[in-house]
């Protein structure tokens, strides 16, 4: 029998653990132990359900149009509880000032792939719709740098690769807020190859990208819906692989403090917790290491240094206050039609940059706000009818001060600031947050060529592997399908041996 570890039960390490219970249903000759710090599985995954409202107070839905995030919940049997987000209702505004300014119909990201609405969007200026109109008549150009840049593996910053498309104005006004909200990162120091594969690969095989969207469309290639995700809760997931996974195969509030290489495989040590049952040390064939960049970098300290050197060095810490208002206190609230807004961190939005006082928490909260999400509106059933539920996200480098703040003062943050935005917010009947410190890895220029130098190096290690979004996708699909293909992987590998 072969014993192996996992380290770490957020989404990737959850579904490593699933798949090896599937393993050895299936007559695998396999025992497993998933550890974690927490007394609850999932690590960013939460949904909270409180009369008649759905909060998720991390991942909200899943890009559609990766399909294993869905197959998952097929399995899972939760065919019932898929729900695609209300696209015909879809509208994203930016802020501009204090007004909202929607972002025009037809957009794929920063891509227009219709003109109408774009041409006449009081977003660009004239400059910027002349970019976007002359990107298509640079195409042959743009495909001979993509495919010069492909051949030697060169990388070049997101912000870099949209300045060639469509200029610095779509760079800094569309691009980055909408990339913040996901990577939290300053969009010139995040790698183009790692944050936008999908464009990336378009230019390679179009040069233009509004023309290779255009033929993608054309062809049916989109998605019905952009976002899928579970009527009750993402949470769904979390509770539908557990329920498959022995009891004896978790241990929750378990804080992992190193790991050890032996002569026949890995110790795994317990950091001392004064009066736990667990052994403070246990022997597995193979460990599979699924917990955020800067523990796995502490865990490989002692086995090979440089394996901390290549994972991202910075990662950027979210704080999400959700807002519950019932249908009376919504009444005389008036938020406008659409999924939310995102705030451009822009020296436009905020004026030539001032330093910030240390204690000016308010003037902080303003420029830490990235986004808010109308979840009442993006997704069916998430609130009772009428009601109205928001969603703010706090992040990128101004965060840092807000994360030791308390709930309260946290609270009363979001409702000024969002109250600055959409009109003065009633006392809400439900409000939640939660911090998310260092949740999210920075792909920085060079992370793939990184990437391949940490496979040779971990290839050098007999039965460990690393899963999570440290590497190549911080999403739930991809997540999901490294957990379990590497599960799977590390399985035919030792039993093979
Ligand atoms: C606010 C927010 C919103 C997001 N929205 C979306 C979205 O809408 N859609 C989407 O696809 N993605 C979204 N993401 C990204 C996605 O949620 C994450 O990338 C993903 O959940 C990370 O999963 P993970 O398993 O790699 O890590 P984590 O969820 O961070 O899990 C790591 C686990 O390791 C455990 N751990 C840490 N140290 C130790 C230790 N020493 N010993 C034992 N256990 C340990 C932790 O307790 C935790 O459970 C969002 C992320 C954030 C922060």
């Amino acid at each position: 029998m072969k014993r192996i570890a996992i380290i770490g039960g957020g989404i990737a390490g959850l579904s490593a653990a699933y798949e090896l219970a599937f393993q050895q249903r299936a007559g695998a000759p396999i025992e497993f132990v998933l550890f974690d710090a927490a007394s609850r599985l999932g690590g960013t995954v939460e949904t909270v359900r409180r009369d008649g409202f759905v909060i998720e107070c991390g991942p909200d839905s899943w890009v559609t149009e990766k399909p294993w995030a869905r197959d998952l919940a097929l399995e899972l049997g939760l065919e019932g509880e898929l729900v695609p987000s209300r696209d015909d209702r879809r509208k994203t505004y930016l802020v501009q000032g204090r007004a909202l300014t929607a972002m025009p119909d037809g957009m794929r990201m920063m891509v227009p792939v219709q003109w109408a609405g774009v041409l006449d969007s009081p977003l660009f200026s004239w400059q910027a719709k002349l970019a976007y109109l002359r990107e298509p008549k640079l195409a042959e150009q743009l495909k001979t740098s993509a495919l010069d840049a492909a051949s030697s593996s060169r990388d070049e910053s997101v912000r870099d690769f949209v300045f060639r498309h469509f200029g610095s104005e779509v760079a800094d006004t569309i691009a980055a807020p909408l990339l913040a909200g996901v990577f939290g990162g300053d969009i010139a120091s995040l790698s183009a190859r790692a944050v936008l594969p999908a464009f990336v690969a378009l230019e390679r095989e179009h040069g233009s990208l509004v023309l290779g969207l255009r033929q993608r469309r054309q062809a049916g290639d989109a998605p019905a819906a952009i976002f899928t995700t579970l009527r009750h809760g993402l949470a769904g997931l979390v509770e539908g692989m557990e329920s498959h996974i022995p009891a004896s195969g978790i241990q929750r509030g378990m804080v992992v403090a190193s790991i050890e290489r032996t002569g026949e495989g890995w110790v795994v040590h317990r950091a001392s917790a004064p009066g736990a049952s667990h052994l403070a040390s246990q022997t597995f064939d193979a460990v599979l290491v699924a917990t955020p960049a800067k523990t796995t970098a502490k865990l490989f300290g002692a086995i090979d240094e440089r394996i901390g050197e290549l994972l991202p060095q910075q990662s950027s810490s979210a704080i999400v206050v959700a807002l519950a208002f019932s249908a009376d206190q919504a009444s005389v609230m008036r938020i406008p039609r659409g999924f939310g807004f995102l705030v451009p961190q822009t020296a436009a939005q905020y004026g030539p940059y001032q330093p910030i006082s240390d204690d000016d928490m308010e003037a902080i909260a303003r420029r830490a706000l990235l986004a808010c999400t109308f979840v009442d509106q993006k997704f069916p059933q998430r609130a009772p009818e009428n009601s109205v539920l928001l969603r703010a996200f706090f992040g990128g480098p101004s965060v840092a001060p807000l994360l030791t703040e308390s709930d309260a003062t946290l609270l009363k943050l979001a409702q000024t600031t969002l109250g600055r935005i959409v009109g003065k917010l009633q006392e809400p009947s439900i409000a939640l947050v939660r911090r998310w410190p260092d949740s999210l890895p920075l792909y920085e220029v060079g992370h793939l060529n990184r990437m391949a130098e940490l496979d040779v190096r971990m290839s050098q290690l007999p039965h460990v592997r690393l899963i999570g979004n440290a590497y190549r996708g911080v999403g739930l699909p991809d997540l999901i399908h490294s957990g379990r293909t590497t599960a799977r992987e590390l399985v035919a590998g030792l039993i093979g041996s």
